[in-house]
């Protein structure tokens, strides 16, 4: 039986970057037991959008704190971050969305970040792609971009796995856990492992199961989420038609399209989300090609569907419910926010306290009470 000072459960962008994070700190010995192989849950599959312009504080926060982790871990490693800046817009169609987005530009600059304005003559000049006729404007900020989710894996994996304290077992999937005390004894397809603190960041497909094992409730739930892309498109910024829950990046020499359909079910099973569903795809297939007429004359080079994590507010989790058992969530934004996820719950898990964001924005128990915070730009995934 192996003891060590933190077990990890789940090797996915949230669990490695708490290792790493944790190892920076001085941390004793930590073991990240992962299912099958680090990076292979959502991480890998997901379309690698960071944005900072979040709709909270939490939201905006995290998102400009892992920008600048991904690029620091890159020359860290003397490898690229795998982060390429693009600019990225932010489509207002309704007066409604107009007003909320202004508020939000506001709430961005206090957070310290640079975010403006754009009315849809402006945008016309600056992005003539864009088809603005229906649009009456935007959110931008020049240095938000995306990662290639392959070398985000790859630059977090060696990071960690370079480090002396840190174990990670792959094919190590976790089967039960017993608390006695304050010790917890994790059982697992590789042996037995003990510890004082075990962390669930299990993901869209094991966060839930993994807080049942102590009896903690973990609103985490998995909904296929759908990712395509183009071959050949001239570059272009990347954009996100908000009310439409489709956002397009670019992708080597062509774009990446990613969209959700808001009538998508939780999936509480365990199996993959290998089915595409071509049928949405056809159906909303005109609202991209009338806004970006670049994709019209295109042939679909790849498509793929994955699990994505939701939270009820698309907020993450950064919580400690029984002592010495935490959890980390990423509401479906673990591209964006991961970095920062990690150095927040290693602050929890060092410190005790997660400083600089809103408690009710990350906790547990904020799911118990009427809601009053959620984040305002997020697809518009099931909520159910
Ligand atoms: C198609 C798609 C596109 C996306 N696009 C974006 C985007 O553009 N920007 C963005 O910010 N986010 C995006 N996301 C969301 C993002 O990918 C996730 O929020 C993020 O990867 C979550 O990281 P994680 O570490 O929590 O989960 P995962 O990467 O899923 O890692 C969790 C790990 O836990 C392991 N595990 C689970 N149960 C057990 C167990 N019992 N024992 C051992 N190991 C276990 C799993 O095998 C998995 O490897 C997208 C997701 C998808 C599917």
């Amino acid at each position: 039986m192996a003891t060590y000072d933190l077990i990890i459960i789940g090797a996915g962008n949230l669990g490695l970057w708490t290792a790493h994070q944790l190892a920076q700190r001085g941390f004793g010995r930590i073991a990240v037991c992962e299912r099958t192989w680090a990076g292979f849950g959502a991480t890998t599959r997901s379309a690698g959008v960071v944005r900072q312009q979040g709709g909270s504080e939490t939201a905006i926060k995290l998102g400009i704190w892992s920008r600048e982790r991904y690029i620091s871990l890159g020359a860290e490693l003397g490898l690229d971050s795998g982060f390429t800046e693009t600019g990225y817009y932010v489509l207002a169609e309704s007066e409604e969305e107009k007003a909320a987005f202004l508020d939000l530009v506001t709430l961005r600059r206090a957070c310290g970040m640079e975010n403006e304005w754009v009315d849809a003559a402006e945008g016309r000049k600056r992005f003539p792609g864009l088809d603005w006729e229906n649009l009456l404007g935007a959110t931008y900020t020049a240095n938000d971009g995306y990662v290639h989710p392959p070398i985000v894996a790859r630059n977090i994996t060696f990071a960690a796995a370079r480090q002396p304290t840190i174990d990670i077992f792959e094919q190590c999937t976790v089967e039960a856990i017993e608390r006695s005390g304050s010790a917890f004894t994790v059982r697992t397809t590789r042996g037995t492992f003990t510890s004082d603190r075990v962390l669930d960041a299990g993901g869209p497909r094991g966060a839930r199961r993994i807080g049942a094992m102590v009896g903690v409730e973990v609103p985490v739930s998995a909904a296929r989420h759908l990712v395509v892309t183009y071959p050949d498109v001239p570059p272009f910024p990347m954009f996100f038609a908000l009310a439409k829950g489709i956002y397009v990046r670019p992708e080597e020499q062509g774009a990446l399209l990613g969209l959700s359909n808001p009538y998508e079910r939780a999936d509480p099973s365990d199996r993959y989300q290998l089915d595409f569903d071509w049928d949405y795809f056809a159906q909303m297939r005109p609202a991209w090609e009338s806004v970006f007429p670049a994709l019209a004359a295109q042939r679909v080079s790849r498509s793929w569907a994955g699990s994505i994590d939701y939270t009820p507010d698309h907020l993450p989790i950064i919580d400690q419910p029984l002592p010495g058992f935490y959890v980390l969530a990423a509401g479906g934004h673990g591209m964006m926010w991961g970095p920062a996820l990690g150095m927040k719950m290693a602050e929890l898990i060092v410190e005790g306290v997660v400083r600089d964001l809103p408690e009710d924005e990350i906790t547990l128990d904020r799911f118990a009470k009427p809601r009053v915070h959620k984040d305002a730009i997020a697809l518009p995934f099931p909520t159910t």
